[in-house]
């Protein structure tokens, strides 16, 4: 890195100094908690930064040197388990998405099996008139062939 008082950006046309900068810490194992001066329009996966740069603190004192893998190690492994709850959570999504479709779909069975069920009510009910109408009618005629003679009943045999 370089160290400058002022620095103009040719990328994004921005001129940087110590009145136009922001103060950020480093988490570099080498430069562990150093705090430095850097470009005001700097971020991560951004080309609109210019090259400036001051320190502003010393070295980073041996006990920070050896603080830091330690840091390091912790926060790529919060990383690691945050990507890992990342990826469980996308899962679970993905299975409520599908439970929800399973459900609709056997709603929508549901649905129909309740109309079938209906349908086969109604003929079970007309099929049952039509039986008692037939018992009445056939009660009639009994009723009637007895009344009036037996010359009817040869009238409604079968062949
Ligand atoms: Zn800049």
């Amino acid at each position: 890195m370089s160290s400058a008082t002022s620095y103009e950006s040719t990328t994004s046309g921005h001129m940087c100094d110590m009145d136009r900068c922001v103060e950020r810490t480093s988490l570099s194992i080498r430069n562990f908690g150093r705090r430095f001066y850097g470009c005001q329009h700097w971020s991560p996966n951004s080309d609109q930064a210019c090259k400036f740069f001051k320190w502003l603190d010393k070295n980073t004192c041996p006990r920070g040197r050896a603080t830091a893998p330690l840091v390091h190690e912790r926060f790529t492994r919060y990383k690691d388990e945050a990507a890992t709850a990342r990826n469980e959570r996308d899962e679970a999504r993905a299975m409520g998405a599908e439970a929800q479709e399973w459900e609709r779909i056997a709603k929508c069975k549901a649905g129909k099996t309740k109309i079938a069920l209906r349908i086969a009510e109604d003929k079970v009910y007309k099929y049952r008139l039509a039986l008692l109408l037939s018992w009445i009618v056939v009660r009639v005629y009994f009723v009637f062939s007895t009344v009036f003679g037996g010359h009817g009943h040869r009238l409604l045999c079968l062949p």
